[in-house]
């Protein structure tokens, strides 16, 4: 039984967040535990529930990326 479930305990808290870069325009994912850029969106772009793991050497945890342009 146990090991079933493998989902991280923090669901809401492991959601990525975007940021401007407003030297060049461009919106950054970052990582919700360490806040190291992880890669540029393009216009457009929409990504749901897309789970990736930190480029930081000291993070290379797992977070989810929900990114959709029709919010805003
Ligand atoms: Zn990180």
């Amino acid at each position: 039984m146990i090991g079933n479930f493998m989902n991280p305990p923090e669901p809401s808290n492991g959601q990525a967040y975007t940021q401007k870069d407003y030297k060049t325009g461009i919106l950054w994912v970052c990582c919700p535990h360490c806040g190291k850029r992880q890669f540029p969106l393009s216009d457009g772009a929409r990504i749901e529930n897309q789970e990736f793991q930190c480029k930081g050497s000291n993070c290379k945890k797992l977070f989810l990326v929900n990114y959709n342009q029709m919010h805003l």
